[in-house]
């Protein structure tokens, strides 16, 4: 796309050329239309959970509150619809966050133990274990010191977020591990766990905001469907790199990179 500019030449009083000047702003326009979805699928996703409390809500003024049960019934929709919107609200802030850039550049850097800080926050997460019957396995590099240098709480997010998709989708019984080791002068951390798995086809586009393979699913299961996008942002802007890979019925890996608070 590109915008057009002209400016005539004059000599005295006649024209005697024309400057044409061509701008690219196909990144611009491509920016903005960005924008523009955004928006629109978050005012989407705000819309579902509200027309569910607003409709509840208005059934039971209209006579069903005399009815002691259905009552308890619907006040936990509305509830559980409430806490929805809370994590849609609260992840569209954490992204505005990270899109400020001047919010990404006072951001507050210093080295954490990795292998530490896992085991926290694997620990933290043990009652949603515990919950779906899922067994966690913990393997770390302890042959070299893997301190990172990392925002914690940034940190905490994204092995949060991980955790959190493998523990959504893996039915019950299965295996969650974690490894972590030293590779190509990074650290690196993969969460593999023996869940339903990705389509090849939808892999390229599960870190784009609001991207779901199953809307139903991820919603029943609690999802904003901006979890990765959060985590992809922030990896990279600790400087690493995160990819994945999967199979469906069989599990999947999410792998990503952080550098080191030192050089090795
Ligand atoms: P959500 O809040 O829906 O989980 P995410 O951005 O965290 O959103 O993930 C996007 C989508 O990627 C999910 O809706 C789900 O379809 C898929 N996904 C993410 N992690 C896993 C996983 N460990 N196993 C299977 N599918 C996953």
């Amino acid at each position: 796309v590109f915008q057009l500019a002209l400016a005539p030449f004059t000599n005295e009083s006649d024209v005697s050329g024309v400057l044409c000047v061509f701008h690219d702003i196909t990144a611009l326009q491509e920016l903005h239309e960005r924008q523009v979805d955004f928006v629109a699928n978050a005012s989407h996703e705000l819309a579902t959970p509200l027309t569910a409390i607003k409709g509840f809500a208005e059934t039971l003024l209209d006579g069903a509150l005399s009815d002691q049960d259905l009552s308890k019934k619907f006040l936990t929709i509305i509830h559980s619809e409430a806490e929805r919107m809370q994590r849609l609200v609260s992840d569209l802030l954490q992204l505005a966050k990270l899109d400020s850039s001047e919010y990404r550049h006072h951001v507050y850097l210093e080295p954490v133990d990795l292998n530490l800080f896992i085991d926290t926050v694997a620990k933290e997460l043990s009652p949603h274990w515990q919950h779906k019957e899922l067994s966690l396995t913990i393997k770390v590099d302890n042959s070299i010191p893997l301190t990172v240098l990392a925002n914690p709480d940034w940190l905490k997010q994204v092995l949060i977020n991980l955790l959190d998709n493998a523990i959504k989708y893996t039915p019950a019984g299965g295996n969650v591990t974690i490894c972590s080791q030293f590779s190509e002068g990074l650290a690196q951390v993969s969460i593999t766990d023996t869940g339903i798995g990705i389509p090849a086809s939808d892999l390229p586009l599960i870190f784009e905001r609001f991207y779901r393979v199953e809307k139903a699913r991820s919603r029943s299961a609690g999802g904003t469907g901006l979890g990765l996008a959060i985590v992809k942002f922030i990896v990279e802007a600790l400087g690493g790199r995160i990819w994945v890979k999967s199979k469906v019925n069989s599990g999947t890996t999410f792998s990503f990179t952080l550098p080191l608070a030192e050089k090795k």
